[in-house]
């Protein structure tokens, strides 16, 4: 991911903007919003489902903490997406079964093991032969699953991940956006599934004078200095995202930007995945996208995979903010 981020930054347009601040502001209002064609005429960017690699499940909207910028807004109020039983879950992956190539099932929320049929859709992913990676923040909801944890892990070994939320490498900046108090239990939870041998990474984040190699010389030094098991060295086992300003006007991506910035658009997270959610008071729950849009009417694909086989338009501001331009991706 990385080396892919760093592609991109380079090939990125540089020099100064063709528009005045006001101009670029009317103009923000006139993008992203047809979906065939961009706000000056061109043919907008679409992305196929080349292959359901990978197969996200959002548990639900509720979290035990309140982060500043969750792209997510999860929080211990937010029920925007309901709990999925482990029964919804269930109907998706006989699906992804029986008719697509789904290698992994990605867990994300909120925090997964608030949800209490959580344990029971892990186990049978993980006992459907995918590899299982579960986003968490390690903190009490994980820990009150330690012997359900290790029985899995003794079962399925290392087809089970658990990726850990460190916003930075020092405890100042995870706490500034996480809240006081957060630090020190998330690195006793990740010690704690370092010491017991689970498959472990971590996700964190460059402040904005850092580069790649500075962010990872920290969570080295700090992996060390807690005896913890990864490589930061490795970026799947240091998933590093770049800190993104959402206010900020983008550019929308145009077919003839694949060629431009040298990305295929398999690269691109919806060209391999989909996440179930279920809103509140929606009847089923629903296939979208990606992981990055799990609000947007729009980007909603139908309640079964098969609906949700589809190529989808890039007409949102997260295409080109984090996904083209920016080359971050939650999966
Ligand atoms: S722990 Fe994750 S899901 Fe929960 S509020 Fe923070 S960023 Fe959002
Ligand atoms: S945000 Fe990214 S992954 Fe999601 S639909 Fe847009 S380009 Fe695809």
């Amino acid at each position: 991911m990385a080396d892919t981020q760093s592609k991109r930054a380079r090939n990125m347009p540089t020099g100064p903007s063709p528009f005045t601040p006001q101009e670029a502001a009317a103009l923000a209002q006139e993008k992203f919003r047809d979906p065939l064609v961009t706000a000056k005429g061109e043919a907008r960017a679409h992305v196929g489902l080349h292959r359901l690699e990978t197969l996200w499940f959002n548990t639900g909207s509720l979290c035990n903490l309140a982060c500043a910028t969750c792209f997510m807004e999860s929080s211990p109020t937010n029920d925007a997406l309901v709990y999925l039983t482990a029964a919804e879950v269930a109907r998706f992956m006989d699906e992804a079964d029986a008719d697509f190539d789904t290698r992994e099932i990605g867990f994300t929320g909120g925090e997964p093991f608030m949800n209490p049929d959580f344990p029971a859709m892990l186990g049978d992913a993980l006992d459907r032969g995918y590899d299982v990676l579960v986003l968490s923040n390690a903190m009490k909801p994980m820990r009150r699953h330690e012997a359900g944890l290790e029985t899995l892990k003794a079962a399925h070994g290392n087809r089970l991940t658990i990726r850990i939320s460190l916003d930075h490498y020092t405890q100042a900046a995870h706490e500034g956006e996480r809240g006081a108090n957060s630090w020190a239990p998330a690195i006793a939870g990740l010690r704690w599934l370092s010491d017991a041998g689970f498959s472990i990474a971590v996700a964190g984040r460059h402040l904005p004078h850092e580069d790649d190699a500075a962010a990872r010389a920290g969570y080295a030094d700090l992996f060390a200095q807690q005896d913890i098991r990864i490589d930061a060295a490795d970026p799947a086992r240091l998933v590093l995202f770049p800190e993104m300003d959402e206010t900020k006007d983008v550019p929308e991506i145009t077919t003839a930007c694949w060629g431009i910035l040298d990305v295929s658009p398999r690269s691109i997270m919806c060209s391999s995945s989909r996440m179930v959610v279920r809103r509140k008071g929606a009847q089923a729950a629903a296939v979208v996208a990606c992981t990055l849009l799990p609000y947007d009417a729009a980007f909603e694909m139908g309640t079964t995979l098969a609906a949700a086989n589809h190529t989808v338009s890039l007409n949102h501001p997260h295409c080109a903010r984090f996904c083209v331009l920016g080359g971050a991706s939650c999966s």
